[in-house]
């Protein structure tokens, strides 16, 4: 049958019957059909209409179907399709610039996304140090390619294990849950002073880098106290360690700034995005690194490539992205609806007994549920769900409220472009949800 003829059940068969699906056991995966997409919603195969307060995977950030986006790919694509890693293209050289303007470091490499990303900002973080190992944090993602997924802490590294080798890792700025039983208000920062610790252990002189998330997305939006930067940057210049930071989720506009290390003071000595980098209209990513490691590479082979490196459509939708960014004041939106966010996110701390901690920078965000306040017993075991979570969730689906839940935790993170009124509808579903587990808790 011609694409046209086919229903959407017919669509939802041949892609469960012919592809796989990430992270899932293939028989329970119930992939929903997408028809058609603008601005912060989509329309399932039924043309149900659903508020998308995911942006897809935390990448969307100027909406769907945006008309400028869509214009300049049709134009590249016209003007030049691809040209391979080893040419000069318009593009990319614009793209170029404009990533060292906004981040303050020199020269970026392009991959095709946030693993591959990583994975070259590892590797070329140990050919500029001659070092080998790299200090990462256990609440981590950074990917799931074999280097990437090492680097990572999350549960999901471990079907992988043992991995690369050299990776060591850290614990978390968790202030809701300090793995050292700390309070934020007194505590002298042991999510930082551990880590010299472990560079003693591990040989100062072997580290090549730490490589952390901005703020840290998939695990909990743990946004670390004030000062946790300016320390991590002080110990890396301490022993010679690069400052990897990984603004794939966090990055581009996500908390309202290019990285989120920005709202820190701090610089990185290399950065690693993708995601909102084109906002996922091509797929795109990029290691950005400091003036040191490019004038290193100017007389030292940088070993490294792949063919889509630098590719032209996928630079100019990056390039027409960033521009939205500007001409729309969508930094600036995220700011306000931030504020909105964040006050609907305590009131609802407040509001529910399922509520144990919200947390949000810009429109990156979390509500972390728990059984109980006092306790702070999880509602979904670590790497785990629970009837409470998983009825929120169904919930939340039966209100078209397309919205990221993991363990005990429901992320709020729509497209930066969202309006207060399209935020309120999405959380005062979210509200009602709450009050469904509150009710269940309660019996
Ligand atoms: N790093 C972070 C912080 C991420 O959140 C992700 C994806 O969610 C990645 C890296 C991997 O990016 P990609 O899926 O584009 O390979």
């Amino acid at each position: 049958a011609q694409a046209a003829e086919r229903t959407s059940q017919e669509i939802v068969q041949e892609n469960r019957d012919y592809t796989l699906f990430s992270w899932s056991v293939q028989g329970a995966a119930n992939p929903m059909l997408m028809k058609r997409a603008e601005g912060v919603y989509f329309w399932d195969g039924d043309d149900n209409r659903w508020l998308d307060f995911s942006a897809q995977l935390i990448n969307m950030n100027v909406g769907h179907q945006h008309p400028k986006v869509l214009e300049a790919i049709k134009k590249q694509v016209d003007e030049l399709c691809f040209a391979g890693p080893g040419f000069a293209t318009e593009p990319r050289g614009v793209l170029g610039k404009k990533l060292a303007e906004v981040t303050g470091l020199a020269k970026a490499f392009f991959t095709l996304g946030g693993s591959e990303a990583n994975e070259n900002a590892m590797k070329i973080a140990r050919l500029f140090t001659g070092r080998n190992k790299i200090i990462t944090r256990y609440r981590s993602y950074h990917g799931a390619t074999m280097g990437s997924m090492t680097a990572s802490g999350d549960p999901r590294r471990w079907p992988v294990e043992p991995g690369i080798p050299g990776v060591v890792r850290a614990f978390d700025p968790y202030c809701y849950r300090c793995p050292f039983g700390q309070k934020v208000e007194t505590c002298h920062r042991e999510c930082v002073s551990h880590i010299e610790e472990i560079i003693q252990m591990e040989g100062p002189n072997e580290i090549a880098a730490i490589l952390v998330e901005g703020i840290t997305g998939s695990n909990g939006i743990l946004v670390p106290p004030d000062d946790y930067y300016p320390k991590l940057r002080a110990l890396c210049d301490k022993y010679g360690i690069l400052l990897i930071d990984d603004e794939v989720m966090s990055g581009f506009g996500r908390t309202g700034k290019y990285l989120a290390t920005q709202h820190y003071g701090i610089k990185p000595d290399i950065v690693t995005a993708a995601k909102g980098l084109t906002s996922g209209y091509m797929p795109l990513g990029t290691v950005i690194v400091s003036d040191p490691i490019a004038q290193y590479f100017e007389t030292h082979m940088l070993y490294g490539g792949l063919t889509y490196s630098g590719h032209p459509v996928s630079c100019a939708a990056a390039n027409a992205n960033l521009a939205v960014y500007e001409e729309e004041q969508i930094f600036e939106n995220v700011d306000t609806q931030g504020v909105y966010l964040a006050d609907r996110l305590n009131a609802i701390k407040d509001k529910f007994d399922c509520v144990g901690d919200v947390r949000s920078i810009g429109l990156f965000s979390v509500i972390e549920l728990v059984k109980d306040k006092a306790s702070k017993e999880p509602l979904a075991p670590f790497n785990g769900t629970s009837a409470e979570m998983a009825k929120l969730a169904m919930y939340l689906k039966s209100q078209h409220l397309y919205a990221f839940t993991r363990f005990n935790m429901l992320w709020v993170c729509p497209p930066l472009v969202i309006t207060q009124q399209q935020l309120a509808e999405g959380l005062d579903i979210i509200e009602r949800g709450l009050a469904l587990v509150d009710e269940a808790l309660q019996h």
